[in-house]
């Protein structure tokens, strides 16, 4: 019964949602050209101590009409039209400014962790870039941590391998974002020089529901601890999961139980209220 005229509507909602997606791009390129991003940064907590040691910078869209943009909403498509390359650089410059202020402010050496998305290594001078970051804000090497998933890690390349070894070289500390939803290959861990494993959000809100969960989530932590790496655990949302965590000898929790990213105002207020 409705024939052509279920084609025709079909093809307007796929005209509809291209130009939604073109006149996306086009406001995301202006967005760029305009700088209208702004970090938020989330807690990240030793889980034995309690102290703050460091901090993600998540990155926000906050554009004129749309308001305040999540990047679950526009990351894949910046990473699709490359403007990401340029996000990117934006994000890891501000990054490292905004430590640096505040670590000239009395902040202890807390590490940001950066971001970056596998485009970025394609596509751009992701090594000059990094190194222009830190040499225009002064924020010590040891200072920043860049996140990075297994899927950027599969792409492995004998000249990705050389650009990771390069950047782990110079005291900068690389980590595996989302770790355990990527690939069930784990030789990448032998041949990159990875410092910290993030074990997904995904495994930590089942954690206290199933035994399987639990059983991922010690496994990973003992597999980073035997390959001598820290482990932090994202998506900590009420304290008996905090509690589970840390006595299953995790090293670093982050979530909405601690405290959920924040604009860089509260998080310096966060900070001076725990030195
Ligand atoms: P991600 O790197 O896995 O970041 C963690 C996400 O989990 C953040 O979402 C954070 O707000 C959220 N989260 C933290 N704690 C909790 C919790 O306890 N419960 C729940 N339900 N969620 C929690 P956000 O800020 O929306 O970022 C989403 C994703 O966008 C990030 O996932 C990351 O993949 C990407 N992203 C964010 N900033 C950047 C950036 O500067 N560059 C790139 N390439 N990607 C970014
Ligand atoms: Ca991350
Ligand atoms: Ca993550
Ligand atoms: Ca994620």
């Amino acid at each position: 019964k409705a024939g052509r005229n279920t084609y025709r509507i079909f093809s307007e909602d796929i005209r509809s949602s291209i130009t939604e997606s073109l006149h996306l791009i086009s406001s995301l390129r202006q967005a760029v050209a305009q700088e209208e991003f702004v970090l938020h940064y989330q807690p990240v907590l030793d889980l034995r101590t309690g102290a703050l040691i460091g901090a993600e910078a998540l990155v926000r869209w906050q554009n004129p009409k749309l308001g305040m943009v999540s990047p679950g909403l526009f990351i894949a498509l910046a990473e699709k039209s490359g403007l990401i390359v340029d996000i990117g650089q934006w994000v890891l410059n501000e990054a490292c400014r905004q430590m640096q202020a505040w670590r000239t402010m009395g902040a202890g050496p807390l590490f940001v962790s950066v971001n970056l998305s596998p485009v970025q290594f394609s596509r751009g001078n992701i090594e000059a870039v990094i190194a222009h970051a830190l040499q225009t804000t002064g924020l010590d090497h040891g200072q920043l941590e860049l996140e990075v998933t297994e899927s950027t890690l599969i792409a492995d390349t004998e000249k990705f391998i050389v650009t990771l070894s390069r950047i782990q070289a110079s005291g900068i500390r690389l980590a595996i974002d989302d770790f355990g939803t990527g690939y069930s290959n784990l030789s990448y861990l032998q041949r990159f020089p990875v410092h910290k494993l993030k074990i997904d959000q995904s495994f930590v809100r089942r954690l206290l529901q199933g035994e399987k969960d639990v059983a991922m989530v010690s496994a990973i932590i003992h597999l980073a601890h035997s390959l001598g790496l820290k482990v932090t655990a994202e998506g900590v949302e009420n304290e008996a999961t905090s509690e589970a965590l840390r006595g299953m000898g995790c090293d670093q929790g982050q979530g909405y139980l601690y405290a959920r990213p924040m604009p860089a105002d509260d998080f310096e207020a966060y900070w001076r209220a725990r030195a």
